[in-house]
């Protein structure tokens, strides 16, 4: 289809034809802004502030401490983890909202690590990749230092092998944050079952933006991001998931008073809550997990109009056009995509990558009002890369063809040489 596309004319057309159109509306974007970040922080739903409005004049200012009864505050883990269960293949109880991905992460490795250790002592090994995200291994590093196992680093291709009878754990993030490349959940937590090994999955490119099945494909843990394609707000907390036939096994080390089995008898001893619940630790930033289950609703929004599958098709049609688009205009100027052609194997954001410059083209970019993000290499196999998320919620075809089209500006007038864009910023 998008091999077809040559025109902004052709994608007002595609926009018209979308069935997934109407959700634009549920979301407050800037006039004229194209944003291409929703996956590293997602647009403002139009229903947030009027919710955070009432729950903090209503629930907070009238309601005040009577609200975590009243106002099912104390449930809204629970409450928000059930509805993100829908989005990524798991069952209601099995899911909570809280705290962050990298405290999830904390929490569901320890319990992967003590399950190992009691059911295949002579396992010390946690193989991941070494592109992973970084807080996914400074984690799994300190885990391995207090469990005494060790953290094996590998490139993406060279897994397989690296899975052997010493693997205790395999941790993963599903779509590579810097080169949008996703890995076949079902396939690897096949073959890491068969090798014995225990598969702790990152979803935080993935939930709200992939289809996902975490039964199917085997998991044991998973953890994901709440303010990426959940659309929940800066800092928005995080969910964590566990298999049921794992929940009760051991407890998690953060074991505060929300994971006790019954948290207002305060016994002086730990007690923990049975299944799912005992990975709570302590009191929740009610108003962020107001705004984020708000944020998921803007993602179950598309279950009438196709859902997860309705949403993944347009997602890929989306990047496709981009890349498509980039070949036909941006020949000879040094960009080259690095995300996967395969639509199998990637996920919702597309990242180009140049010799030099990559970081002050994406500020002219952003000067004109095209937000992308930039993400720096390591000087070596990892080079810098210009990042392009789409979210099938918000994003249109026209939107597409703008970005291209100001890049190919940029990159043919020079304009992003200027020295004013060289300047690098603390958040990139
Ligand atoms: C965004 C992201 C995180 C974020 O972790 P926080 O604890 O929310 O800061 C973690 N892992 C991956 C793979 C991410 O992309």
């Amino acid at each position: 289809m998008t091999s077809a596309v040559n025109s902004l004319q052709d994608c007002l057309q595609l926009d018209e034809q979308d069935p997934l159109r109407s959700l634009r509306g549920l979301f407050d974007l800037p006039d004229g802004l194209i944003y291409l970040d929703g996956n590293s922080l997602g647009a403002l739903p139009r229903a947030a502030p009027e919710r955070l409005a009432q729950a903090i004049t209503q629930e907070w200012g009238q309601g005040l401490i009577r609200s975590w009864n009243s106002a099912g505050w104390f449930e809204l883990p629970r409450r928000v983890g059930d509805k993100i269960a829908r989005l990524i293949g798991a069952r209601a109880g099995e899911v909570l909202a809280l705290d962050s991905t990298s405290i999830n992460l904390y929490k569901v490795l320890s319990a992967a690590l003590q399950i190992a250790r009691h059911d295949a002592p002579g396992r010390k090994i946690v193989l991941s990749e070494r592109s992973n995200f970084p807080t996914d291994l400074y984690i799994a590093q300190s885990l391995c230092e207090q469990h005494g196992m060790e953290l094996r680093l590998v490139e993406s291709g060279q897994l397989q092998q690296a899975l052997d009878d010493d693997v205790a754990v395999l941790l993963l993030t599903h779509v590579n944050y810097r080169t949008g490349a996703m890995h076949d959940m079902a396939a690897v937590g096949a073959l890491a079952h068969r090798c014995g090994a225990l598969c702790v999955w990152d979803l935080a490119h993935s939930a709200g933006a992939v289809e996902l099945d975490l039964h199917a494909a085997q998991a044991d843990f998973a953890v994901g991001c709440g303010y990426k394609y959940l659309n929940g707000g800066p800092g928005a907390p995080a969910f964590l998931w566990v298999h049921p036939r794992h929940s009760e096994r051991f407890w998690q080390p953060l074991s505060g008073w929300w994971g006790h089995a019954q948290p207002f008898a305060f016994e002086p001893g730990y007690r923990p809550a049975a299944g799912i619940g005992r990975y709570q630790c302590g009191t929740q930033p009610m108003l962020s997990l107001i705004a984020l289950d708000v944020g998921v609703d803007t993602v179950l929004a598309a279950e009438p109009l196709g859902g997860m599958a309705a949403l993944r098709r347009k997602s890929l049609a989306l990047t496709r056009l981009f890349a498509h688009l980039l070949q036909q205009r941006l020949a000879g100027h040094g960009l080259s995509v690095v995300s996967p052609q395969d639509d199998d194997q990637r996920g919702s954001h597309i990242s180009l990558t140049r010799a030099h410059g990559a970081y002050a083209i994406v500020q002219a970019l952003i000067e004109r009002g095209v937000v992308g993000d930039f993400r720096a290499g390591d000087g070596s196999a990892h080079p810098d890369i210009l990042r392009f998320g789409v979210c099938p919620l918000y994003t249109r075809y026209v939107d597409i063809w703008h970005a291209v089209d100001r890049l190919q500006q940029v990159m043919s007038s020079g304009a992003w040489q200027d020295a004013k864009y060289g300047q690098q910023q603390s958040v990139t």
